[in-house]
């Protein structure tokens, strides 16, 4: 069966049924139709947050379709709830860019799914319209001041930074000149689309703590300088009070179900190459206020992924996992020791044993957050016995538990090893995580910490342009901001080539960006798409629907 396919073999309970599951009052349940409500804030309690086992799910450094940690998250709720553990998963809305580009949709797979599976990778309820509205009537009323005679704020047209965002993967809107048309369509000036999932108020939406903060982070933007060389931010257009009227609903996370009838709550969506790669600070806290145990996963790799989760994410909402699950493949790691994705379902022990460094690349960048670990090992029908053995051998003389997870193939109970592992290791953790830098640490030295302890490379070489730009962001006084590193997703290193876990190497920033509203810096390793292409073949071309309202091809 297609992933669709098992998706529509389920008929989900009404929602009333989870929420039920979960304790929440009727009357506080958002009805979007019979499977989907938004949750408001105010079922956020601290005092249960304290107590809750929040276990993070990452993965080794990925190939092009992904590891499974979307799955694994899934399957391992589905798999504590079989063991009469309370446990909600919390994870990213789906973009509409990857979902008719080259991923298809991102609810789990197999028997590992959230439901209604169509509904939450297409439009949802409608979250990441908001933001695209949000944020493109910001860039209405950047556009409408440099137009205006008399509110005109002197905004030098060539130095804003806003650009407008929509959710789809449209490489022609990257670049683009607006304001044609003579005087009456304004200044005309070079400017550009970015995907919303990779925009600035997705990250604020995610990081924010309540409306009020949303509001404020939203005028705490910055989109460019005056004539003068005055810094101008939305507060000075007066957009925030419009902005937040806007994401005002967005702002809820939403509940939803896994196939076997379990709580998941699906709410933002940043990149992990360009942003925080995880969903809102508001959702876990939901997960957390309403269950035991909130599985959470973070995009990528760990060096991406739980990099950001913990230094960004975590610190800002004041929450620590008491378990790190790195999901790892067989297949991958057998790419990681020299094969091609072709070659990869072929057994291969000895391409597998070469690979292994990469996991223990992500073992060790973990280690140092101080939280236990536990690697699952995600199996897929290729895997050989002699190839499972070679990698439990490994965690075992690592000291790391290592559980066989078969949430794709069976659902939550091909993950009741893997669940058994998370509350035995949850269950020793007795601190939070030691953060990789300090706030306080001046940029340069927050950068050299992650290039150093987290990738595994020697230093962090700025480029004339990052230095000069780092400059100015430290002047107008961000030097305490968090970095939220864009880099290649394929390495440990900048250079998407260096698989397995390459050595001797340095990071070159070839500049910085900032956000001002979400609240931090950003360092450009690379180039980083903020709106991507769709590819050769657009999974858009496979997708379709008959008279019966039947859709094929979302997977
Ligand atoms: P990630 O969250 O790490 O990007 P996903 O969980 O979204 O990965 O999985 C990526 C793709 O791989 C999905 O299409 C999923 O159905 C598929 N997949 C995951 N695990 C397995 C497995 N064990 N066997 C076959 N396909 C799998
Ligand atoms: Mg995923």
């Amino acid at each position: 069966m297609t992933e669709i396919q098992i998706a529509h073999s389920v008929t989900p309970k009404h929602i009333r049924e989870i929420a039920a599951t979960l304790a929440i009052p009727e009357e506080k349940l958002e009805y979007y139709g019979n499977d989907k409500a938004k949750l408001p804030l105010d079922l956020i309690d601290e005092d249960k947050i304290k107590e809750n086992n929040l276990i993070l799910v990452t993965a080794i450094t990925p190939t092009p379709p992904g590891e499974g940690k979307t799955t694994t998250s899934i399957g391992l709720v589905d798999a504590l709830n079989l063991l009469n553990k309370k446990a909600t998963v919390v994870i990213r809305e789906p973009s509409l860019g990857p979902v008719f580009g080259i991923k298809g949709g991102a609810a789990g797979g197999g028997w590992s799914q959230v439901i209604p599976m169509v509904d939450i990778n297409l439009h949802f309820t409608g979250d990441f319209h908001a933001i695209e509205k949000a944020n493109n009537l910001l860039s209405a009323l950047i556009e409408n001041n440099i137009q205006s005679k008399t509110r005109n704020l002197g905004i030098d047209p060539r130095s804003v930074i806003w650009k407008r965002c929509m959710d789809m993967n449209d490489r022609g809107l990257r670049n683009i000149i607006a304001a044609l048309g003579g005087k009456a369509g304004g200044v005309p000036r070079e400017t550009g689309f970015n995907i919303t999932a990779a925009s600035e108020i997705m990250a604020i939406l995610c990081l924010a703590s309540d409306l009020e903060d949303l509001k404020e982070r939203c005028g705490n933007i910055y989109v460019g300088d005056t004539w003068e060389g005055k810094p101008i931010f939305a507060k000075d257009l007066n957009a925030e009070g419009a902005m937040a009227v806007l994401l005002k609903d967005a702002i809820k996370p939403n509940l939803v179900q896994t196939l076997e009838g379990n709580p998941a709550i699906i709410h933002g969506g940043p990149f992990a190459n360009i942003a925080q790669g995880t969903n809102s600070i508001v959702a876990t806290k939901m997960g957390m206020s309403l269950s035991d145990y909130t599985i959470t996963e973070a995009g990528f790799g760990s060096d991406l992924g739980a990099e950001k989760f913990l230094n960004i994410k975590c610190r800002a909402a004041g929450i620590s996992p008491k378990t790190i699950v790195v999901v790892a493949t067989i297949r991958a790691l057998k790419y990681h020791g020299g094969k091609s994705l072709k070659q990869i379902t072929q057994e291969d022990v000895p391409a597998l044993i070469n690979g292994l460094p990469n996991l223990d690349g992500h073992i060790a960048s973990l280690k140092s957050f101080g939280i236990p670990i536990v690697v699952s090992i995600n199996t897929f029908k290729s895997d050989t016995a002699a190839e499972i053995r070679v990698v439990k051998d490994h965690c075992k003389t690592l000291g790391i538990p290592v559980a066989l997870s078969y949430g794709w193939e069976k659902g939550g109970k091909g993950c009741l090893d893997l669940a058994e592992k998370v509350v035995e290791a949850a269950n020793s953790c007795t601190k939070q995580f030691s953060a990789t830098y300090d706030l306080e640490d001046p940029v340069y030295v927050k950068l050299n910490k992650i290039c150093q302890t987290i990738y595994g490379g020697d230093k962090v070489i700025l480029s004339d342009l990052a230095t000069s730009q780092l400059g100015k962001y430290e002047t107008m006084g961000y030097g305490n901001f968090p970095v939220c590193m864009a880099k290649t997703e394929k390495s440990f290193s900048d250079d998407q080539k260096r698989l397995g876990r390459p050595e001797h190497f340095n990071i070159h920033i070839r500049e910085f960006e900032i956000a001002t509203g979400a609240g931090f810096i950003i360092p450009i390793a690379g180039n980083m798409l903020r709106m991507p292409g769709l590819p050769g073949t657009p999974a858009a071309e496979r997708i379709t629907i008959d008279k019966d309202g039947v859709i094929e091809g979302l997977f």
